[in-house]
């Protein structure tokens, strides 16, 4: 085996520049659709957010779709849709985004966190069922890396004890389980529209339902609980206008609409290039000892949000912060997704304590998120082999 001398040790890097672990794509159709939206009169929440949400509801599979300001505030709105009060618990995965934790807190709830499968890293049906008590309300699943959770066990669990199930599926535009595309499988379903995303606002989030009562609930929210909005109004001629729970201002606007309008077309390109790359990094990986390429189940079809794979300690002379340094000096990108919620301070101060998730915590320590996203070049692509493959094999045992 050769042990090449790492850009760590002083070498030169396997590539000139950064290759970051995701980047957006704008085009001049992109640019196009924002300047139109910028001209057409309507600058906040007007028709393009409309027909955005008629376009991603379609994509989505799903009856309705309600845009909002982020991927943060739509489950803040699915907390809030759930029903999701003090004292209530709500059952999620410790190895996400904070927020998926947090709009359970927005609401006053209790968070609990259930342990992941080994393979997939989404929770496990089975810890999730351990831990349903009288006064659990809801499960939050999310599903890692664009890989659909186990929906239909999850589903079947939510309707065994009366729970609201919601899929946080900010990493999965796109993907399909069991041959149903994510967005529907569920009773609400969050989306991020953040740039490392699939498809970009800007800033941007979108909750799907099939159920048009709990969609209209939604929208209310996402404007300060009013009830009629200001189109609405305009055209009734009335300034009369209720107020009827407590919303917040979590709109979307017509200039981020029409990015999305113009963005979502390319949805099923981009897919296709994140799978061939996701691909070309596995069949890479094989060969190697020291790494475990993500698992991909044959009944779903993976979004590729994120590339995990996991380091056999036992195969490596370097630890993970070691290989991640070597990594990055090779000007690689590398991530981690992502260190466990409840070991953030502030769920420690609540009280949460490390141990309790062992798998999804030794998951964590063995982690690095490769790059993926759809403008990679096979060259890119090759440049994290070839950095990945001379790191592991310099530090082989
Ligand atoms: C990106 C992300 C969010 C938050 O989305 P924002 O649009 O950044 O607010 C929530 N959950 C997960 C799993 C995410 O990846």
């Amino acid at each position: 085996m050769t042990r090449a001398v790492l850009a760590i040790d002083g070498a030169a890097p396997t590539r000139a520049q950064m290759l970051p672990y995701g980047r957006h794509l704008i085009d001049d159709g992109d640019v196009a659709a924002v300047v139109g939206a910028l001209k057409s009169g309507w600058l906040t929440t007007g028709p393009a957010v409309d027909e955005f949400e008629a376009a991603f509801a379609k994509a989505a599979g799903a009856g309705e779709a309600v845009a909002v300001a982020n991927g943060t505030a739509a489950l803040h709105a699915a907390a809030f849709g759930a029903g999701i009060c003090p004292g209530d618990e709500v059952i999620t995965t410790p190895l996400t985004f904070a927020a998926t934790a947090n709009c359970v807190r927005y609401q006053g709830g209790t968070v609990v966190f259930a342990d992941v499968r080994r393979d997939t890293l989404n929770i496990d049906p089975a810890h999730v069922a351990a831990l349903v008590t009288p006064r659990t309300k809801a499960i939050i699943t999310v599903d890692y890396a664009g890989q659909p959770s186990d929906l239909d066990e999850l589903s079947a669990l939510a309707e065994r004890h009366g729970l609201v199930l919601i899929e946080d599926a900010s990493h999965a535009l796109g993907a399909t389980y069991r041959n149903r595309r994510v967005g529907s499988l569920a009773r609400m379903t969050t989306f991020s529209l953040h740039p490392v995303k699939h498809v970009t606002t800007g800033e941007g989030g979108m909750v799907t339902t099939d159920d048009p009562e709990l969609a209209a609930r939604l929208r209310r929210f996402r404007s300060h609980g009013i009830l009629s909005d200001f189109r609405q109004r305009e055209q009734a001629g009335s300034w009369v206008y209720d107020m009827a729970v407590l919303g917040f201002n979590y709109r979307l606007t017509d200039l981020q609409a029409a990015l999305g309008l113009s963005q979502l077309p390319k949805l099923d390109d981009w897919l296709a290039r994140r799978r061939a790359i996701a691909a070309r990094y596995t069949a890479a990986f094989a060969t190697l000892e020291a790494v475990e390429p993500p698992t991909a189940l044959p009944d779903r079809e993976c979004a590729w949000h994120i590339y995990v794979i996991r380091l056999r300690a036992d195969r490596l002379r370097a630890d993970r912060a070691r290989v991640f340094q070597a990594l990055r000096a090779e000007n690689i990108g590398v991530n981690v997704h992502y260190v466990p919620v409840p070991w953030h301070s502030y769920y420690a101060a609540l009280g949460y304590r490390k141990g309790a998730w062992p798998i999804a915590e030794d998951a964590y320590e063995r982690m690095i998120t490769l790059p993926i996203f759809p403008g990679m070049t096979d060259a890119d692509v090759a440049d994290v082999i070839a950095a990945m493959t001379k790191v592991v094999e310099h530090y082989a045992r």
